[in-house]
């Protein structure tokens, strides 16, 4: 069996918070033993293990590959037109989701999968080694099923987000649309999906609408998400929560019971994590949803990018890292945190966000000594090496 060493860290974050290292866990003058796609031993770099390939960090820090829980990569066509005109001073108000509905279903199988790979390699260059990809666009029984057949593909976290807006053929009958959602959309979305999302806005899906998706999805045993609090207060975050959701995502206006509400869940053993997304609020010009609430009351909080056509096309989670640290007032330590261990909880993953023995070999090491660099050089490719699985993703 080949094994590859990892040595000459500068600093490790492992995410196993230690007396001295923080909630990080962080390291110093260790090395790092992957075999067969996991990490095998971290320890004393003094006392390394000999290895049959070595990659030398070169005094860089090495934490684990960002974990992006919330991304929309199944889709045709672009709308930098809606992005230009929403900066000239347009409101955001989802709509432009027809559009690309539109040209999704007009796309081949080819077209959608080179663009479902390019991002996901793009994120990769990025350092993102486990990322969640949404339905979402297609809004049929076949092309939702085509949708997460080709997002899995390239990932287990599959999504069904056939409650993403209401069709213009189901205009004035959402009804009988959540109907289609509930019945035969999920029967043929199943198979390749792992979880179920409902878009729960004023505009898009009520809760009762909400509450009935998320219910027939569960007992077909898909885990629950949910886009919720993004444009405007409303029941989405209290209803994740009561239902169980491993997630509640945008969480931008929250009352005080919706904390209370994700505060009282995160004793529980699978909390309700809140996931942010800030690079929607950047790409909408809408204010950052308040991190520092959350964080102060005890709610796990993820980061992931929203990666989308229409009001997120980022894929990027140094960018949403620096975005959380000079917008939200999260500490570098908790953005990290949450762009990992974060984005692994909101999957309710063990094995992703985290460096020790037995984890997966998912790592990044960066052209700089430390994670703080993350979101004190912003903009800047910092990420030299990406291990996925143990292998390396990128030239030398
Ligand atoms: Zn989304």
């Amino acid at each position: 069996m080949s094994s590859l060493l990892v040595d000459d860290i500068g600093e490790l974050v492992t995410n196993v918070p230690t007396p001295g290292g923080g909630p990080l866990g962080l390291r110093r003058d260790v090395a790092l033993l992957v075999e067969a796609g996991r990490v095998v031993w971290i320890g004393p770099a003094r006392y390394a293990p000999a290895a049959d390939r070595r990659i030398d960090a070169g005094g860089g820090a090495v934490l684990p590959g960002f974990v992006d829980s919330h991304a929309h990569l199944v889709f045709a066509g672009d709308r930098a037109a809606e992005f230009a005109a929403r900066m000239a001073g347009e409101p955001y108000t989802g709509g432009g989701i027809r559009t690309t509905v539109g040209a999704t279903r007009a796309a081949s199988d080819d077209d959608l999968r080179d663009t479902v790979r390019r991002l996901r390699d793009e994120a990769m260059r990025q350092g993102t080694t486990t990322m969640e990809i949404k339905s979402g666009y297609g809004l049929t029984v076949a092309d939702e099923a085509r949708s997460l057949r080709i997002a899995a593909e390239v990932t287990a976290e599959t999504t069904f987000l056939g409650a993403h807006v209401v069709p213009a053929e189901y205009a004035g009958r959402p009804d009988d649309y959540v109907g289609l959602v509930c019945g035969p959309m999920l029967t043929a979305a199943t198979p390749y999906a792992r979880w179920v999302d409902v878009f729960c806005e004023r505009g898009a899906f009520d809760a009762d609408h909400a509450r009935a998706i998320l219910t027939v999805g569960q007992a077909a045993g898909l885990g629950l998400r949910l886009h919720a609090n993004q444009l405007g207060p409303g029941p989405g975050v209290r209803l994740g929560v009561e239902l169980g959701a491993a997630s509640v995502d945008h969480c931008t206006h929250l009352s005080d019971a919706d904390v209370d509400a994700l505060a009282g869940s995160a004793g529980a053993d699978e909390p309700t994590v809140a996931t942010l997304l800030p690079g929607a609020e950047f790409s909408t010009r809408s204010p950052y949803p308040d991190a520092r609430r959350l964080l102060d009351a005890g709610v796990t909080v993820a980061l992931a990018t929203d990666c989308n056509p229409g009001s997120s096309y980022t894929s990027s989670m140094p960018f949403c890292v620096a975005l959380a640290v000079r917008e939200m007032r999260m500490t570098p330590a908790e953005a990290v945190w949450a762009a990992t261990a974060g984005g692994a909880r909101a999957l309710r993953r063990t094995d992703v966000g985290v460096l020790r023995p037995g984890a997966r070999a998912d790592l990044m090491i960066l052209d700089a000594p430390s994670h703080l660099h993350l979101a004190y050089r912003p903009g800047v490719p910092l990420i030299r090496q990406v291990l996925h699985n143990g292998v390396p993703q990128c030239r030398l």
